[in-house]
């Protein structure tokens, strides 16, 4: 086998070995180097025509006397670059300065020989050209010229692969610039949004407390009549009385709603949060709509098999204020004589109580929107009454409390909806 060490010396090799595994500047500028030691040339470049400044080129890499130079940009006009350019391969042996005698570049540079030639595209295009000068005759043998095709062709891919990555860098400067100026955009329209919404809740929180004093004054006047305080009424003047009551008592509890609406929206809502026994809550709500129920004939049952002693972290008052909507949706959308069931089941760690009733029940699609706000689903064509926020607001107020919220309905059947709270640990 031969010895490697005896081979002798080959340029061509060394330039090779020093730019396969380099890509970009690194690449270019190991390129001029062996280039240069290549071709015994003083200077050597490689450079690339610049799209948007016709005439002009941008050096890549310049090597001068064994050093690696800074980059520049010149004109092409009357010197052998352009020649290079317009024509192709140019090889002079000397007589260099004489015959571009308007470069006075190459005078200053003191060479007599250049030999260069294009880089070209993969479509045909010339994108930038290499060239060796030197004092002396650069090139001596015609293989010289030979090998030259090569290194082009290898500096004309990579000048190549450097440009579609710089389209590439581009494209992507720009993409991250139009997502932050949608950013930009989303956020102002989410805080015009959320200022708007900020205004309908401030101006709902100040309208209920407004009707309230009035109200106030027409519920208490209206009681005094219905108590013949002040004389007796005729049979006529006493149902218009019980007609003003129950009709101030439907608007003070839509008023309520509203009230608590805007309190949860702005998070300022306030809890006691402590234990609780389950019964006394759920005795308190039964009461609380017993005459509604009695209107409609509807029957409502308690599982007395239920845990009577069960004890949950709430606050009392909110809790009666769920069971009282819940228990409330559950006649209102129910049949004449029809019943609500109430249930409750230990879970692990809490109680989950379940409201069912025989009403119109929920469709599958429906369900997913029944605790959305103001959403009313056919009610208002059924000419039920009804604000649309009960629900939404029971549902903020369960999770307020560390609760959950859900249920089951079949359309047609009636619906079970239940809240579960955490447990106290006996
Ligand atoms: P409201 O009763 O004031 O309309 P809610 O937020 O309490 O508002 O309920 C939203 C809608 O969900 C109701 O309009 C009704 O269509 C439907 N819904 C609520 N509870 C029941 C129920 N138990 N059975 C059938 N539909 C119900």
């Amino acid at each position: 086998m031969a010895d490697k060490s005896s081979k002798p010396h080959d340029p061509f090799f060394d330039l090779l070995a020093g730019t396969t595994a380099e890509t970009g500047e690194k690449f270019f500028h190991n390129f001029v180097k062996h280039l240069a030691q290549t071709y015994h040339a003083q200077f050597a470049l490689v450079t690339e025509l610049l799209e948007d400044t016709p005439g002009t080129a941008r050096t890549l890499a310049f090597h001068a006397h064994g050093n690696n130079m800074k980059n520049f940009e010149y004109k092409l006009q009357d010197t052998p670059c352009e020649c290079v350019y317009e024509n192709g391969l140019l090889y002079l042996k000397s007589g260099l300065q004489e015959q571009f005698p308007d470069d006075h570049d190459l005078v200053e540079m003191g060479v007599h020989s250049y030999l260069g030639m294009p880089l070209y595209a993969k479509d045909g295009s010339k994108i930038g050209h290499i060239c060796v000068l030197g004092i002396n005759p650069v090139a001596e043998s015609a293989s010289a010229i030979d090998y030259l095709h090569i290194f082009a062709s290898r500096a004309g891919a990579e000048l190549e692969r450097i440009k579609v990555e710089r389209q590439l860098l581009n494209q992507r400067e720009k993409l991250a610039q139009m997502v932050d100026e949608q950013t930009v955009e989303l956020r102002i329209s989410k805080e015009l949004a959320e200022a708007a919404n900020r205004a309908k809740t401030d101006f709902l929180a100040r309208m209920s407390h407004e009707l309230k004093t009035p109200l106030h004054a027409i519920t208490g006047f209206s009681q005094l009549m219905k108590e013949e305080t002040a004389g007796r009424l005729n049979p006529v003047y006493k149902e218009y009385v019980d007609s003003t009551l129950s009709a101030s008592y439907h608007l003070k509890s839509i008023i309520d709603e509203l009230l608590d609406f805007s309190v949860l929206e702005i998070g300022k809502l306030k809890t006691n949060i402590k234990p609780h026994t389950i019964k006394p809550l759920i005795d308190d709500s039964i009461r609380m709509v017993t005459n509604k129920a009695r209107e409609k004939g509807i029957s409502i049952h308690y599982d007395e098999q239920s845990d009577n002693a069960a004890q949950i972290m709430v606050d009392d008052a909110r809790l009666r204020e769920i069971m009282i909507n819940l228990l409330t949706n559950g006649i209102k959308y129910n049949h004449e004589n029809g019943s609500i069931t109430i249930n409750v089941q230990a879970t692990e760690n809490s109680y989950c109580i379940s409201i069912t009733d025989t009403g119109t029940g929920i469709s599958k699609v429906e369900q997913a929107k029944v605790f959305n706000e103001f959403e009313r689903l056919n009610a208002d064509q059924d000419c039920i009454e009804g604000t649309g926020i009960g629900l939404a607001i029971t549902k903020r107020l369960v999770e307020h409390m560390q609760g959950t919220i859900g249920l089951e309905s079949q359309l047609g059947r009636g619906s079970t909806f239940w809240v579960e709270f955490p447990a106290v640990k006996p």
